[in-house]
């Protein structure tokens, strides 16, 4: 097992990498610190459910803990606030009081959703990741949690940081193919933005990957965690730094949006995005390998890098102003400067932009 600890002074926290560890979640509740006489709520979805909850049932009654669950129906359509009233409403029936604890065992919609509900319920309790998507590695590390509103994804939420985080890399391998992809696609990201390295070794690596040899997710999970770590560390609450956590984001949260949640999977789209962002650096007098390099790994992960023509880039555009980061005909993007670096761009012209929309779908 490895151990990588978010540094954020007294909200400080283990995150938990290994094989088996399902098996010990009550040891490692007590290890958080949550009491044994207030019951324990743990929140999974529809298809989660059956593969992993009496395991993680059996091992917290076995410590002595009550357990009360709560499932819903899997899928983004689940981080509403009415699911998130429900759970409420689960929670208040099962008696937990202010010392029990929320554990979030799933993807990044269960531990957005659970996340918030902990982080509200009798104004905050405690609360810890159990996350078993590879794109959760994300999601569960830096204490952003929400729902979404059905104008806005993401709107109703809170910066709210776990107990701990308990990666058992063996839920991964169950995983469909897609998804395994789209998680990867958070992996190399943390690559691109701060080690060159890491980003090449995923390239290297991509077939074991793809093939969920634990070995090598094991590695890319400590890595992917420990760079969110580091950046969430320095700059929890976002004032400047971690956006650049977004490399990717701006377009890919565009085809998000006017595609239709779902047709591209979160990591897919934020691949193209990734394409477009170093498309953008050639155009602003960046190295051109960079778009080169960053394509090929992004296409060894199976990973999507093209636009499909139906996408306009009016109504890209469009999404995107709708984004916060659109000031007057002004755009914020992040650059990649080499392979392991990027920069925040304040000034990117709008006419730019729509070149490289056009020119990803060639
Ligand atoms: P998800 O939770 O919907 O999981 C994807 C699908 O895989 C679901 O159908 C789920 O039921 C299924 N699944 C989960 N684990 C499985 C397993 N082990 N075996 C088989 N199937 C499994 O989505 P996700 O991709 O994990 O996360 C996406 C969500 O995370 C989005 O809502 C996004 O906004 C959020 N997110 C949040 C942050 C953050 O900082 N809070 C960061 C990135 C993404
Ligand atoms: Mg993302």
């Amino acid at each position: 097992m490895r151990t990588i600890r978010v540094e954020l002074g007294e909200r400080s926290y283990p995150i938990h990498i290994g094989s088996g560890l399902l098996k010990n979640i009550g040891a490692y509740c007590q290890e958080a610190g949550f009491a044994l006489r207030s019951p324990l709520l743990v929140v999974s979805d529809s298809t989660v459910a059956p593969l992993y909850l009496p395991q993680v049932e059996e091992a917290l009654r076995s410590q002595g803990y009550q357990v009360v669950t709560h499932i819903f129906p899997a899928g983004e359509a689940s981080k509403s606030l009415a699911v998130y009233e429900d759970v409420m409403t689960t929670a208040i029936q099962g008696g937990l009081d202010r010392h029990s604890a929320i554990l979030a065992l799933g993807g990044g919609v269960v531990g957005d959703l659970a996340g918030y509900v902990a982080a509200t319920y009798m104004r905050g309790i405690g609360f810890m990741q159990i996350p078993t998507t590879i794109l959760a590695h994300d999601s569960s590390v830096g204490g952003k949690v929400a729902v979404n509103h059905p104008l806005a994804k993401n709107m109703i939420g809170a910066f709210y940081q776990p107990a701990m985080v308990v990666y058992d890399l063996d839920t991964l391998l169950t995983l469909p193919p897609r998804q395994v992809s789209s998680g990867l696609a958070e992996a190399i990201k943390h690559g691109l933005i701060t080690d060159e390295v890491f980003a090449y070794w995923c390239r290297e690596h991509a077939e074991e990957l793809l093939a969920l040899d634990l070995e090598a997710l094991g590695y890319a999970l400590e890595l992917g965690c420990s760079i969110k770590a580091k950046v969430v560390g320095n700059d929890e609450r976002e004032n400047g730094l971690r956006a650049v956590l977004n490399l990717g984001h701006t377009i890919g949260h565009a085809i998000e949006a006017v595609g239709g949640y779902g047709v591209f999977l979160h990591g897919e789209a934020i691949a193209i995005g990734m394409a477009g962002s170093a498309l953008l650096a050639a155009k602003l007098g960046r190295d051109r390998a960079i778009y080169e390099e960053t394509v090929s790994m992004l296409t060894a992960l199976s990973l999507p890098i093209r636009l499909p023509e139906q996408y306009s880039e009016d109504d890209l555009m469009e999404a995107m102003k709708h984004d916060k980061k659109f000031k007057e005909g002004k755009m914020t993007f992040i650059i990649p400067e080499a392979i392991g670096s990027v920069s925040i761009v304040n000034d990117i012209d709008e006419q730019l932009v729509r070149e490289v929309l056009a020119q990803l779908k060639k």
